[in-house]
């Protein structure tokens, strides 16, 4: 094989209480690519659709995730690649996180499969480090593992796929306002309080259990954060109505998306999905804030090969 076409899936991070540890892939929305193997050494951006976004390889996460990939391996040739975009840089639905695994992921597969999915996490995460500064994982881990991730450690790396319910629908509502990832990361307080440790970690562990064994009062009753949402919340108009929404018209849970200012909600079966969106988007037509809508199921198997 010298040209593979992949889908690379949009991911919600951090998961109310999961803050920088918890993540999931979406089916309904995400990137498309074309990775091709070429004689010349190194990585080339040859097409970029749908975004306006740097070229330059040192400059694309794709070309620093796909440079750090080719750093380990015994292959003497390069690789070009075209970026299809359909989610939004900055949206807060892991834009760069698409690129980045869908470029290693690609690779991958075209060399015969040399590296773990694992391994692929840690190149991606150098694509991460150039969009945010910081080598993060909980995007670039559900992209590639699929399904729910957590990030149990990062020294060393360990990421642990969770099992959810098979009825288990996001819908995900992206206001067409900027939020600096600066700001809403110089916000944040560098201390937290033992009593919202203890709730935080006990709504992880109710979360992880509920999405294990179906429950989805449990995993309704975890997506609760009391540490981070309160302060990033005041970044997002409208947040607190759409959330009473949401939940007004049957959602499990909603929270912010990443580092925002999309907003997601989990909610049981397609239809209360779609109804939870109608319910979040009547907030944005009231204020009159344009949005973007996705409800999707959960895409349990990550990148995919459209070949
Ligand atoms: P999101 O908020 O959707 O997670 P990120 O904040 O992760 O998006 O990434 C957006 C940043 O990454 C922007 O600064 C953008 O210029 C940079 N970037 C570089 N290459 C890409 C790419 N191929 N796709 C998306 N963003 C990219």
């Amino acid at each position: 094989m010298e040209t593979i076409k992949v889908f690379c899936p949009a991911t919600i991070a951090n998961i109310s209480c999961g803050f920088d540890v918890l993540g999931v892939a979406l089916d309904a929305v995400g990137d498309e690519m074309i990775v091709r193997k070429v004689s010349q050494k190194g990585i080339t951006i040859t097409k970029l659709e749908g975004q306006d976004l740097p070229m330059e390889t040192l400059k694309n996460v794709a070309g620093v995730a796909g440079l750090a990939f080719l750093e380990e391996t015994e292959y003497k040739g390069g690789f070009e690649i075209e970026i299809y975009k359909n989610i939004k840089a900055g949206s807060g639905i892991g834009s760069s996180a698409a690129s980045s695994t869908g470029a290693v992921w690609a690779m991958n597969e075209l060399l015969g499969k040399p590296f773990s999915t694992l391994e692929l996490v840690k190149f991606a995460m150098e694509g991460e480090r150039l969009a945010s500064g910081v080598a993060h994982a909980d995007n670039v881990a559900p992209a590639l593992f699929g399904g729910f991730t957590l990030v149990r450690s990062y020294d060393p790396l360990d990421v642990i796929p969770i099992p959810s319910p098979s009825e288990l629908y996001a819908t995900v509502i992206h206001p067409q306002i900027e939020v600096k990832t600066s700001d809403s990361r110089k916000i944040l307080k560098t201390n937290i309080t033992l009593a919202d440790g203890i709730k935080q970690w006990g709504n992880v562990g109710g979360l992880v259990a509920g999405l294990f064994t179906d429950d989805y009062d449990l995993i309704g009753r975890s997506l609760v954060d009391h540490i981070v949402e309160p302060i990033r919340s005041i970044l997002i108009p409208g947040f607190n109505e759409v959330k009473s929404a949401a939940i007004g018209a049957g959602a499990l849970g909603c929270g912010i998306s990443g580092s925002g200012p999309s907003i997601f909600t989990f909610g049981k079966g397609e239809t209360t999905a779609q109804k939870v969106g109608e319910a979040m988007k009547e907030v944005y037509q009231n204020i009159g804030i344009d949005y973007e809508i996705h409800v999707s199921k959960i895409n349990h198997t990550g990148i995919k090969n459209l070949n």
